[in-house]
């Protein structure tokens, strides 16, 4: 409905900038887990409200909206969101999968998945004679995630689309590393969009919360009964404090940004670091196909000591960044990929994804950027004593 305007515009005159009823501008918290039925033969928009509850449905409509797509659905987690989606599966059923997927997503289709007998083959998304190789006649979805976690690379969602329409397959891509201000995957031809709503939309650490996007009626129909038979819906408290969180979600994106992109092209000239991945780098591979899919190269960048024992000493003595799992908060969050994210994935595998021992994650949040190079630097000197 808010086509004609801006992004950032769009984030706050959507269809529920104010109450139709109270005239509140900001969406009631409707808690009410039943809905009064004022007819005995037609029922009303709300039933029982694991179906639908106003203040659930506002944050559906608006991320359905800002994704270009024409329904959303609001999960209690970003795993949520993706394990119900998986369920429009069906058992006998293949799935082609990025091999550095997101660690819960792969936890959940090499153990979860697998045990209803439906099946995976991790490729190199990058790598589009491999993905097309490992396309079965039971292939019914191909799976990305760009950029990817923790090593930055790049996939061409265009290409792959069509490589699996040609199969009739489905795509679904997680987008939560960028969100919809920087890349719409509708638009580019994938079926389901999967968000950890935990990260950037939210974007103030406060709240877990998962969401997914659908263009087609039919595909949306599906999910609405998935959505409605799991039961696994997003609370309204939590679906409020999204709906918060995503009116600041451009200038947060923009800042958060331009900073990853100064520090990125800082801890480049460092001789203490061994690698820098983060796509708005000149080196990196993925570099144009980025630019070309999105508005921005993000705000998550991660860079490689030669060893443990460096990137430990640089944790320990870094005094800015909360160092912890998760990422697209307001603060700017550091990680370590192997006992974190990638915890739950083999030590070969891990490795052999590029998710070395030496390897930080590094979203960088809303500090002042010459404060947080100011802070590395002390850091770095440290590995030196
Ligand atoms: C965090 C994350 C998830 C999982 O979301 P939760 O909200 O933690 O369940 C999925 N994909 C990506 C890329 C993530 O960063």
């Amino acid at each position: 409905m808010s086509e004609q305007y801006h992004i950032q515009t769009k984030l706050l005159h959507n269809s529920h900038k104010v109450h139709q009823e109270t005239g509140a501008v900001s969406v009631p918290i409707h808690h009410s887990s039943t809905f009064h039925q004022y007819s005995f033969d037609s029922f009303g928009d709300y039933e029982y409200a694991r179906g639908s509850n106003p203040t659930r449905k506002a944050l559906e409509d608006v991320i359905a909206d800002l994704e270009g797509g024409t329904r959303g659905f609001a999960f209690p987690s970003g795993m949520a969101a993706i394990s119900t989606a998986f369920m429009l599966l069906s058992k006998g059923d293949h799935i082609v999968i990025t091999e550095d997927v997101y660690g819960g997503t792969y936890r959940f289709v090499t153990e979860v998945l697998e045990k209803y007998g439906i099946e995976h083959t991790f490729v190199d998304m990058t790598n589009h004679e491999e993905v097309e190789k490992h396309i079965n006649p039971n292939t019914k979805l191909v799976y990305i995630e760009t950029p990817s976690n923790p090593t930055l690379k790049i996939t061409d969602i265009k290409k792959i689309v069509a490589i699996a329409k040609t199969h009739n397959c489905l795509t679904f891509c997680d987008n939560t590393f960028l969100t919809p201000v920087f890349q719409r995957p509708l638009d580019l031809g994938v079926d389901v969009v999967l968000h950890s709503a935990t990260k950037f939309l939210g974007g103030h650490s406060d709240v877990m919360a998962g969401l997914a996007v659908v263009k087609d009626v039919e595909i949306g129909r599906r999910l609405a009964f998935l959505h409605n038979a799991f039961g696994s819906i997003l609370g309204v408290q939590d679906s409020w404090i999204v709906l918060r969180g995503i009116k600041t979600l451009q200038v947060r994106m923009n800042a958060s940004s331009q900073s990853a992109m100064t520090i990125a092209k800082w801890l480049q000239t460092r001789e203490e670091v061994k690698a820098v991945y983060y796509p708005g780098l000149e080196n990196h591979p993925g570099k144009n196909i980025q630019e070309q899919q999105s508005k921005s190269h993000g705000a998550v960048l991660s860079f490689e000591f030669p060893s443990r024992f460096q990137a430990k000493k640089f944790v320990e003595n870094v005094k800015l960044p909360v160092f912890a799992v998760s990422l697209g908060a307001v603060e700017t969050i550091l990680s370590y990929p192997a006992t974190m994210s990638h915890g739950s994935m083999p030590e070969e595998e891990r490795l052999k994804r590029g998710i070395s021992d030496g390897l930080l994650r590094l979203s960088v949040g809303l500090e002042d950027v010459n404060d947080l190079i100011e802070d590395f630097e002390q850091a770095l000197r440290t590995l030196k004593d």
